[in-house]
């Protein structure tokens, strides 16, 4: 989130205090058990980590869930695992693309690591990721961003992992980018949720879709599960997940009653602001992510928003159904409902129901 922030924050020169260089020694990251086994690594705000990320220990290796922002706090989670358990690193689960939670995969893949995410994630890291610092980027940036460390595997609905006896269960959602996953450790009670969970964070709504997050959200509180992982902020309950919801509510709210009020552009920020503000000023991120969740909100319900979109080739599940060729010779009655086809045999229209038709007008148009 750093790396992303500075990004965002240098563009319209807005730099803080709080947003340079970390002094030297500052830890990353905390560890926090969750569980037998179940580790989340909480990101901390001066540290190079950017998000948090997290590992389950099982019988026979470890899965990790999401690598952080600078391959260094990547580096300082495996030594950290690897003082806990000489266990291989077997899986890492991307939860989505964005840089904060795929910068260190490299590390985990040469530690021996297959890495998963959902599809759209191997098809968005390398190129959505150059989007936080437009025309501004510099080109080692943007050389390590087109280098990123790419899944090795992909799914669509989820996945079901197993380090021996232990279940971890993959499951992707909407909301947050149209590609993330959540990792739930059955028997532990644990929810990793990537960023589809902010706990008193202000989410980056840079590609999400709200109405589709609010379900989501009921879904993950529908789990049952004692503990919750955010991508940023301390790990939480069922209670603080349902906090967050009522935050995007509440956005979606505003927004909306301002817009019905004939507000837009920067009126309607300034409208909103104040009420957000109220309510939720006390949590991280809001002055950098609070204008923009307002406006970005207003593009949503507006109809206006641009929110990536899943490569072409793999936009539609359904199997492609091959067209039928027909040719069709301008003004000539079909007899008895039928039309040669392009083989030469005479096709019945009445056994076309349902299928795909490419006519081929023979003799021009009328
Ligand atoms: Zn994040």
């Amino acid at each position: 989130m750093r790396q992303i922030l500075l990004a965002l924050l240098a563009t319209v020169a807005l730099y803080s205090a709080a947003t340079t260089s970390p002094p030297p020694g500052t830890p990353d990251f905390k560890l926090v058990q969750l569980g037998e086994g179940v580790w989340a690594a909480i990101g901390s705000d001066a540290g190079k980590a950017g998000a948090n990320a997290g590992f389950v220990v099982g019988e026979n290796g470890v899965a990790v869930i999401d690598t952080f922002e600078d391959p260094g706090a990547a580096k300082e989670l495996l030594a950290e695992i690897r003082k806990l358990t000489p266990l291989p690193i077997r899986f890492v689960i991307n939860t989505h693309y964005h840089l904060d939670h795929v910068n260190g995969n490299d590390v985990f893949a040469a530690a021996g690591a297959t890495l998963l995410a959902q599809r759209n994630v191997h098809d968005w890291m390398r190129s959505e990721n150059l989007k936080w610092w437009g025309d501004k980027i510099k080109p080692e940036m943007k050389a390590r961003v087109e280098s990123l460390k790419l899944p090795d595997l992909v799914y669509d609905q989820g996945v079901d992992l197993y380090l021996g006896s232990r279940k971890l269960e993959v499951h992707s959602y909407p909301g947050h980018t149209g590609g993330d996953s959540i990792v739930y450790v059955h028997d532990a009670g644990v929810v990793f949720c990537g960023d589809l969970f902010w706990n008193r964070n202000i989410p980056n709504l840079t590609d999400a879709t709200t109405d589709a997050w609010l379900k989501t959200l009921d879904t993950l509180v529908g789990y049952g599960a004692g503990k919750f992982v955010p991508g940023h902020g301390e790990p939480g309950t069922a209670l603080d997940v349902k906090g967050f919801r009522r935050y995007l509510i509440d956005l979606r709210a505003a927004v909306g009653k301002a817009q019905a009020a004939g507000k837009n552009g920067d009126a309607l920020v300034q409208a909103v602001l104040p009420e957000l503000q109220a309510k939720y000023g006390g949590w991280e991120l809001f002055q950098e992510f609070g204008k923009s969740n307002i406006q970005q909100t207003s593009e949503e319900l507006a109809g206006t928003k641009r929110v990536p979109k899943p490569a072409a080739s793999t936009a539609s599940s359904e199997p492609q159904v091959p067209y039928l060729p027909l040719r069709v010779k301008i003004g000539e009655k079909a007899p008895d409902f039928s039309l040669p086809g392009a083989d030469g045999k005479i096709v019945r229209l009445s056994s076309l129901a349902g299928r795909k038709v490419l006519l081929d007008f023979y003799e021009g148009f009328w």
